[in-house]
């Protein structure tokens, strides 16, 4: 394990320096469902989590601890979990919290997934998400009472792109004693939540942490950085003996093992429980993902400034979205915490609505038309007849998305192609 602190190193070096039965360099991928415990001693002491160790893939794996450990060292958290998808970590993160009855406050600038989980399949399970307007930071204070088990944002939320106030409303919840959770799928490297003062960040793994669209995948980082305990009653399910664990209390369970009460109740409940675990292979795809991902960043960022600027001065776009176009304090926002470039995602208008719009996409060439983004290949999306096309007309003015409204995911290929590529498709837009 590299004591270094620079990504470009934690992303190559980060939990692994050669397996320790082969040699092998390369993460090898543990393609196993089990594992041989040594004698009955030791079974039972992994069980009693007395010692930390391999049980069953469905709760750990070695492939997928690398990836956990890699990703933990890159946001300077305490442990990680790896899931099935973006979607399982959000689920997880909230369901770790919260229980029926209980509720927690959010950004209403969310990918339209994460919308949908919240405003429906969660509240028919008892848990109000409270949706909020981050432009106001203090929103979050007022929407908050004894049943508010934490904040949820995104940290760079397409379509609106509006860089969350991570530390404004980080600082609010330490106040009352409520985490801040962030997704960061958008922004990894860039930015850093937990130094903002986050409590867990989350990813999903399949946009740019793979960075190659060849798998789904989801990952939560435990900060270690809040005292779950200083307010009992607000975390029952960390606070209180857990009947499904024989009266564990995680807050107490993990004390020789430091500050991951919260992580490793995620693992040994929900993800025991609900199942949702991501395959070796998948791990393996992700880990290779990571060590080029401070260099794919990079170029995204570059690749999307000068997209950007490409369509601020194009005659059939109305409005071009992306930080590096802001002022005031969406940009005070970004240049706060972003660093090293604006992200990959640029949205703009089309001056002809949703028919301009899907012109424009069905004219692409070099842009994949598809439903993702954080591929290294650029991507494109009509959001209104698409990803946000389950909302309805009011949500979807809330969450940002107009009806020519048209989202990039700038690639890595050479900018001269991508921007010949947009033009030609605003020609016939
Ligand atoms: N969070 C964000 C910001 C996303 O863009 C997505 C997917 O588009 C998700 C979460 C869900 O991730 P997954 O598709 O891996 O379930």
């Amino acid at each position: 394990m590299t004591a270094s602190k620079n990504p470009e190193t934690l992303v190559l070096h980060g939990g692994h320096r050669h397996d320790a039965t082969t040699g092998s360099v390369a993460v090898p991928i543990y393609q196993t469902t089990s594992y041989q415990f040594r004698d009955t001693d030791h079974a039972e002491n992994l069980f009693a989590l007395r010692e930390l160790g391999n049980i069953y893939t469905r709760i750990m794996n070695p492939t997928t601890d690398v990836l956990e450990q890699r990703v933990t060292a890159l946001e300077g958290g305490a442990a990680g979990l790896a899931v099935a998808s973006g979607q399982s970590a959000t689920t997880f993160c909230i369901l770790n919290l919260c229980k029926a009855g209980d509720n927690f406050v959010t950004s209403t600038d969310l990918y339209g997934g994460t919308w949908n989980l919240f405003a429906n399949t969660l509240k028919d399970m008892g848990i109000e998400a409270r949706f909020v307007d981050p432009s106001d930071p203090e929103n979050f204070r007022r929407a908050t009472d004894d049943r508010t088990r934490c904040y949820y944002a995104e940290t760079l939320p397409n379509p609106k792109l509006n860089v969350f106030p991570i530390k404004e409303v980080a600082d609010i919840g330490r106040e009352i004693g409520v985490p801040l959770i962030v997704d960061n799928t958008s922004a990894p490297v860039i930015c850093r939540p937990l130094d903002h003062g986050a409590a867990v960040v989350m990813y999903s793994t399949t946009k740019f942490i793979g960075g190659h669209g060849t798998s789904i995948g989801g990952l939560v980082v435990d900060g270690g950085n809040f005292d779950w305990e200083a307010q009992g009653d607000r975390f029952p399910t960390l606070n209180q003996p857990d009947p499904s664990y024989h009266g564990a209390v995680w807050t107490e369970a993990v004390k020789p093992l430091g500050p991951i009460a919260y992580i490793l109740r995620m693992r040994v409940i929900l993800l025991r429980d609900v199942g949702a675990a991501m395959s070796p292979f998948n791990a393996f795809q992700f880990i290779q993902g990571m060590e080029t991902l401070p260099l794919r960043m990079r170029a995204h960022c570059d690749n999307a400034v000068q997209v950007a600027k490409f369509l601020s001065g194009h005659p059939k776009v109305t409005n071009v979205i992306h930080p590096s176009r802001q002022d005031g304090e969406p940009r005070r926002r970004a240049d706060a915490y972003l660093s090293g470039g604006y992200g990959s995602l640029v949205g703009f208008e089309l001056e002809g609505g949703k028919e301009a719009g899907r012109k424009f996409i069905d004219a692409l060439e070099l842009f994949y038309h598809v439903a993702n983004i954080g591929d290294a290949r650029s991507l494109a999306i009509h959001p209104a007849t698409t990803t946000h096309s389950q909302l309805d007309p009011e949500e979807q003015a809330a969450t940002g998305v107009s009806d020519g409204y048209v989202r990039l995911s700038v690639g890595i290929e050479h900018v001269d192609d991508i921007i010949a590529d947009l033009s030609q498709a605003l020609d016939k837009a």
